[in-house]
């Protein structure tokens, strides 16, 4: 019966609203829901039975949570999921879910909208074929052009022109969302040595016959914006996972003058020095730095403790960790997934959790900051309640790092913050800030004319992160696709693309 499917209206009663942007945080107030959109008030007339109404008394009800960087439906290169899943069941803890489950998984979370970070030009076929697969969320992908030789080779040649043409060629055909950046971690290195940053990098072609960083990243900037795109240049900044790299990372940003930037995955570039070249955390550097350039945004790029995967395109990078993680030096150029493991009792992992929470924590109170965990490289995205309950509690995150290796004591800020989050602060986190980054106009918030994606969960008496870690309702586009707590149905997802007319 599609009026079961989709009834007319939706009436979320009872329960106390979050929706900062809009100044309500904890109300309780009543959510109007008509055509898939959020309303000031139902249709006149509208028949009481085409009123459906959830009862949320004892729940709070937020807009439905947005990950702007995941992979979920792009493996690199030619990797196909059923190997990358058999691989994780036998070697790590946990197996890589196909889209399919990842949507579920991410819809009883709480979550609606997820972006898929990199995807090149030759993979975008397949890439749509995957996001057809996967139910419920909405979805947009970043389209990769480092390597486009259609775009580099114009680039080199000085010829912008071509260039531009080409990328708006590609955004259209591929239909994707945005534009990412992967500048690579630095050349010529050895597997086993690690790179050696580079003062000049900026200047230096990226490859033979490549352009430089400087050349790239200022096009891609007036691409974005000559096209008119709602999410600026999204950057794998150079040197990831290297000490000191706050330096060209800060180097990098401040080539955008106060044009818009968002800089993925912050944590892994928040990393200063130790007077024996080791690591420190630099995220009071670089929460700072963003708090002093409004055109900057970040996702945090938080890890886990436990099992993760290495998933990525930046090849010195892959070469690197492979040589570190694996202490294999085996020819690897598809860049496939490979399994590892963060340790509690490893100083450098234990310092990348405790940066990722400074960091967090740091930048809460502007809006640019966007919680991430970069699935599944920090981690399982299913981790964002545990990563909830160290930002909400200060108790739990102290416990946490007293457990952990003394130097993530000794060389973060983590030990002497004390802001915590609220619910509020985790709306903005994890809801608002990621909309507003993405410039995704009709999410992350409820004011009439919003998708209709709410997320609804159940306040427990024992904490307030607790509540994450299970939606009792989740609506998704005005569908009920959550009912206290169960899966009840599953439509299929929706490609986000600013030249579609659905934007
Ligand atoms: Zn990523």
């Amino acid at each position: 019966m599609p009026g079961e499917m989709h009834p007319l209206c939706l009436k979320i009663t009872g329960g106390l609203v979050y929706d900062p942007s809009n100044g309500v945080e904890g109300q309780p107030r009543d959510v109007l829901i008509a055509d898939g959109r959020v309303v000031d008030q139902l249709p006149p007339g509208m028949p009481t039975e085409r009123v459906r109404i959830i009862d949320a008394r004892g729940c709070t009800v937020m807009p439905g949570g947005i990950d702007m960087h995941t992979h979920i439906v792009a493996l690199p290169q030619t990797t196909d999921q059923s190997e990358v899943k058999s691989m994780g069941e036998s070697g790590t803890g946990f197996a890589l879910p196909s889209p399919k489950d990842a949507g579920i998984v991410y819809a009883r979370l709480g979550y609606t909208t997820v972006i898929e970070a990199a995807v090149t030009p030759d993979q975008a076929d397949q890439v749509r074929a995957a996001i057809q697969q996967t139910p419920i969320l909405d979805i947009g992908f970043l389209l990769e052009l480092t390597d486009w030789p259609a775009v580099i080779d114009s680039l080199r040649q000085g010829d912008e022109a071509s260039a531009l043409r080409e990328v708006a060629r590609l955004m259209r055909e591929t239909g994707a969302y945005g534009i990412k950046a992967v500048l690579g971690i630095g050349a010529n290195t050895d597997a086993g040595a690690r790179p050696k940053i580079n003062e000049g990098f900026l200047d230096q072609p990226m490859k033979p016959g490549g352009v430089s960083p400087r050349r790239l990243l200022t096009f891609l900037s007036d691409a974005a914006h000559e096209l008119n795109l709602p999410h600026p240049p999204h950057l794998h900044a150079a040197y990831l996972g290297i000490p000191g790299n706050i330096e060209p990372t800060l180097q990098t940003l401040e080539l955008f003058g106060d044009r818009p930037v968002h800089l993925a995955h912050a944590q892994f570039y928040a990393y200063g020095q130790s007077a024996d070249g080791g690591f420190a955390s630099a995220a009071g550097r670089l929460g700072a730095f963003v708090k002093s350039h409004p055109n900057v945004t970040l996702d945090t790029g938080q890890v886990v403790f436990g099992p993760a995967w290495v998933v990525t395109r930046d090849r010195v990078l892959h070469r690197w960790l492979r040589y570190t993680l694996l202490n294999s030096d085996a020819p690897t150029e598809a860049c496939d997934p490979f399994g590892f493991e963060y340790s509690q009792a490893d100083p450098i992992n234990a310092l990348q959790w405790a940066i990722g929470l400074e960091l967090a924590l740091a930048t809460i109170d502007t809006d640019q900051a966007t919680l991430s965990m970069d699935h599944p490289n920090g981690g399982p995205f299913w981790a964002y309640p545990q990563v909830l309950g160290w930002l909400m509690d200060k108790q739990s995150r102290d416990r946490r790092l007293a457990d952990a290796h003394p130097l993530a004591t000794s060389h973060s800020g983590l030990a002497g913050q004390d802001r915590v989050l609220s619910i509020a602060d985790v709306v903005r986190l994890t809801r608002s800030n990621p909309a507003r980054a993405l410039g995704l106009k009709n999410k992350g918030h409820l004011a009439g004319g919003a998708d209709a994606d709410v997320a609804i969960y159940k306040v427990q008496p024992d904490g307030p992160a607790k509540m994450f870690k299970r939606a009792e309702w989740v609506v998704k586009g005005g569908l009920v696709v959550v009912e206290r707590g169960e899966l009840c149905q599953t439509p299929a997802a929706t490609l986000l693309s600013p030249f579609s007319d659905r934007m």
